[in-house]
C-alpha cells in the first residue's frame, strides 16, 4: 500500500513543471569557487541535470551588471532551457557612473544581438538594504534609465526590491504606460507593498528568502495565484530550518547527499548553496500556506510566467 501510493506521488509529481525565474547560475559557486578559492570541479551540468529531472523545464538566468548579463547570455547559448536577463542590480549602478550613456548603450546592443536568449530586463530595482553599495540617488537615477530599456525592446522587467517599495512603486506608477509589465522577485515586504505592486498589475516572485518569518508567510498567503511566480535565487535563498516556511516541505531530496565544498563528490549537492530543483520545497510551502493543491498552483505559476516571459512558446 505504502509502495503503491509513494509510486503515485512520484507519478503526479513527475507533471509538475516549474520555470525557475531567479537563477543565479553565472555564480562562481557552480564551478567550485567559493569567496576566491577553488574547492572543487565544475558541477554546473550536475546541477542543471538535477533541475531538468525534478520537472524545472526553463531556467532564467540573472545578470546583474553588463558582464554578468554576458555570461548569463553565454550559459543560455549552451544550455537550451536555459534563458537570460540583463540589466544592472541596484548594488551595482556605479557602473554607469564614469560613461552612463556607453553602458545604457551596451546593454542595449546586448539585447538586440541576443533576442534568442534575453527574456526580460533585470535585476534591476532599488535596494536600501545595501546602499554601502551604491547610494539611493544612484540606484533611484539609473533604475529610471535602465525603464528605457524596457521600452526600447518591449521586454518584461524583472525587478529587485529591498526595503524601497514605495519608491520602487512610484517610479514604476510614473512610467506605467512604457512598460509591459513583469515580476518583483525575492519579494519580502509588506502587506502593504504586497498591494501597492499588485494594484500596478506586476507579479511578485517567491523564494526561500520570502518565506522566514510567519509575518512573511501571511502576507504571500494574500498573493493570488494569477499573480504568483517561483524561484530559487540560487546559490542563495535556500529554506533553512529556522525559517517558519521549512516545516511544510516535503520534498528532501535524500537522493542527493549533501557534502561541505571541501568534501564535495560528484553527485552530491553542496551545504547551502541552493540549487532550482529546490523550487519544488517554495512551491510545497506556498501551497501548504494558502491551503492548495500543489499540481494546480503549479500549473498556475508555470502559466504566470509563461504569459509574461515567454509568450511566444
Ligand atoms: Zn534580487
Amino acid at each position: 500500500m505504502h509502495f503503491r501510493s509513494s509510486l503515485l506521488r512520484r507519478a503526479q509529481q513527475s507533471i509538475m513543471k516549474f520555470i525557475d525565474i531567479g537563477a543565479n547560475l553565472t555564480d562562481l559557486m557552480y564551478t567550485g569557487e567559493y569567496n576566491g578559492s577553488k574547492r572543487h570541479d565544475s558541477d554546473l551540468k550536475d546541477v542543471i541535470n538535477r533541475a531538468r529531472d525534478n520537472g524545472v523545464v526553463k531556467m532564467m538566468v540573472t545578470g546583474g551588471n553588463l558582464e554578468e548579463s554576458k555570461k548569463a547570455i553565454e550559459l543560455a547559448k549552451e544550455y537550451p532551457d536555459l534563458y537570460a536577463t540583463v540589466g544592472c542590480h541596484p548594488t551595482r549602478c556605479n557602473e554607469f557612473i564614469e560613461d552612463p550613456e556607453k553602458y545604457y548603450q551596451d546593454l542595449l546592443q546586448l539585447i538586440y544581438d541576443n533576442k534568442e536568449q534575453v527574456v526580460a530586463i533585470g535585476e534591476f530595482g532599488l535596494d536600501y538594504d545595501r546602499t554601502k553599495f551604491c547610494e539611493k540617488d544612484v540606484q533611484m537615477k539609473y533604475f529610471e534609465k535602465q525603464l528605457d530599456l524596457c521600452e526600447a525592446t518591449g521586454l518584461p522587467l524583472f525587478l529587485h526590491c529591498r526595503a524601497a517599495a514605495q519608491d520602487l512603486v512610484d517610479i514604476l506608477v510614473k512610467h506605467r504606460s512604457r512598460l509591459r509589465g513583469g515580476v518583483v522577485h525575492s519579494f519580502d515586504g509588506s502587506a502593504e507593498d504586497r498591494d501597492s505592486i499588485l494594484k500596478l498589475g506586476f507579479y511578485i516572485g517567491i523564494n526561500g528568502c520570502s518565506l522566514k518569518t510567519e509575518e512573511n508567510l501571511a502576507v504571500m498567503k494574500d498573493i493570488p495565484n494569477d499573480k504568483l511566480m517561483l524561484e530559487t535565487d540560487c546559490p542563495w535563498c535556500e529554506v533553512r530550518p529556522s525559517h517558519a516556511g521549512h516545516k511544510f516541505i516535503k520534498s528532501k531530496f535524500p537522493e542527493y547527499p549533501a557534502l561541505d565544498k571541501k568534501k564535495w563528490k560528484e553527485g552530491c549537492v553542496v551545504k547551502s548553496r541552493n540549487e532550482p530543483h529546490t523550487i519544488k520545497q517554495v512551491l510545497e510551502i506556498v501551497a501548504a500556506v494558502k491551503e492548495e493543491d500543489p499540481e494546480t498552483l503549479a500549473e498556475s505559476c508555470y502559466n504566470n510566467t509563461q504569459a509574461v516571459f515567454f509568450p511566444e512558446s
